[in-house]
């Protein structure tokens, strides 16, 4: 692989190439959703042009080509999180389907009155939400494992959380609000010790990291394609083969079902059994192009180009009186802060109106917020194409605003 060039890359980006507000575009807000390279779009544009056909159906050319590109495309993301099946990678609409999928299945199954979910203060709604959804239908508890005042998970908190009536543990790889990564590796062992299954919430963490599914041993682990160059209603939930075969599935229709009959149905074989209906193929051939135009670059010199832009905006902004970075995390390319006295959305509003586009609010992360004593932050986000202008357009713009207000 060659250098990482940031200028080769953000030319790939053409949503980048545009005006707001009468400047150009400086796009920090990659963890709501990232810009999509060129080839990713170009994906899509071929698949609708020249190889469009329903998967596993029929017995045309078209179709059989279609169904071989799809289960190319997984086959893609399972070598990307180094799973060990193949059948392991359900296709879903993106992480917040995946996650009402395992509590609608495996913990609906599974949840008893009494039994417990662990689910961290630091998640997004969409990891918690469907714990209490399943929790009010089985009589199970859904338990806050605090974070300390650093934004970091409270790790004695957790072990002693940890009892026999801990069935799941719902926690996020890396948290969109402060960008905390939780040490995952740590938590697997102590929830199995109690037999316990795991759901990580990947929507960030498989952005900012070589993801091992078999390493973190992980019983469950969700993305969204969009946070990941690829388009929006594509995502993946992987789960462990022993844990999906064992599930009973959600939504019923075509191809989930091996044999139909009003006095019985069977179902599919993994990962069937979890596909109901018509897939969004384009989004999963997307999703491989992105992961594949992922891989084709330097990562370490992305993840370096990042950190420096991320070590940039800090010493910027950190001039700004009365501004607080809210549990700064070394390393990480989120980072989210206030100032006080201000408002987060004036100076949001203002941002913009200098072409600046970030995150202002409580980032679908009210428990976290009500923790800091907030009611939202400003959010930076960085991705792989942003460059040193866009963060020297940042500090100047929140100068300014900061000035106005
Ligand atoms: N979890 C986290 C940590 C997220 O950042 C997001 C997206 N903001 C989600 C879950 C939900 O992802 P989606 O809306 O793509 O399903």
């Amino acid at each position: 692989t060659a250098q990482f060039d940031i200028n080769q890359v953000y030319q790939q980006f053409p949503a980048l190439q545009q005006n707001c507000n009468g400047q150009p575009l400086v796009y920090l807000d990659s963890a709501a959703t990232a810009q999509k390279p060129l080839v990713v779009i170009e994906t899509i544009q071929q698949y609708y042009s020249g190889h469009n056909a329903n998967v596993h159906r029929g017995s045309h050319s078209l179709t059989a080509s279609a169904t071989a590109k799809f289960e190319q495309a997984r086959q893609t993301v399972q070598q990307f999180i180094h799973a060990q099946h193949s059948c392991e990678i359900i296709w879903t609409r993106g992480a917040t389907e995946a996650l009402n999928l395992i509590a609608q299945t495996y913990a609906r199954q599974t949840l008893q009155p009494g039994d417990e979910i662990l689910v961290s203060e630091l998640e997004h709604h969409a990891n918690i939400v469907p714990w209490q959804i399943v929790a009010e239908q089985t009589g199970a508890n859904v338990v806050k494992i605090p974070m300390l005042p650093d934004c970091t998970l409270d790790m004695d908190a957790f072990h002693q959380l940890l009892t026999n009536k801990t069935k799941i543990v719902a926690i996020a790889h890396i948290t969109n609000v402060t960008g905390t990564r939780n040490p995952i590796e740590a938590i697997t062992t102590a929830a199995h010790h109690y037999n316990a299954v795991v759901v990580v919430d990947g929507a960030q963490g498989i952005v900012h990291e070589a993801v091992d599914v078999q390493k973190l041993d992980a019983d469950f682990y969700v993305f969204s394609g969009h946070k990941l160059y690829a388009p929006a209603g594509i995502g993946v939930l992987y789960g462990k083969k022993a844990l999906l075969e064992a599930m009973p599935p959600w939504h019923g229709g075509g191809k989930m079902v091996e044999k139909v009959s009003f006095s019985g149905t069977t179902f599919s074989a993994l990962p069937g059994k979890f596909e109901a209906g018509t897939p969004n193929v384009a989004g999963s051939l997307a999703l491989a192009t992105a992961i594949e135009w992922l891989e084709s670059l330097d990562r370490h010199g992305a993840e370096k180009h990042i950190a420096q832009l991320r070590q940039k905006a800090i010493e910027g902004i950190s001039e700004i009186d009365d501004l607080r970075i809210i549990g700064l995390q070394e390393h990480a390319s989120i980072f989210s802060f206030v100032v006080d006295g201000v408002h987060h959305q004036d100076i949001a509003t203002l941002l913009d109106q200098q072409g600046i586009a970030l995150r202002a609010g409580h980032h679908c992360a009210h428990p976290m917020l009500d923790a800091l004593g907030l009611t939202g932050t400003l959010r930076v986000s960085l991705a792989l194409y942003n460059t040193e202008q866009d963060v020297e357009r940042f500090i100047a713009a929140l100068h300014k605003a900061c000035s106005l207000l």
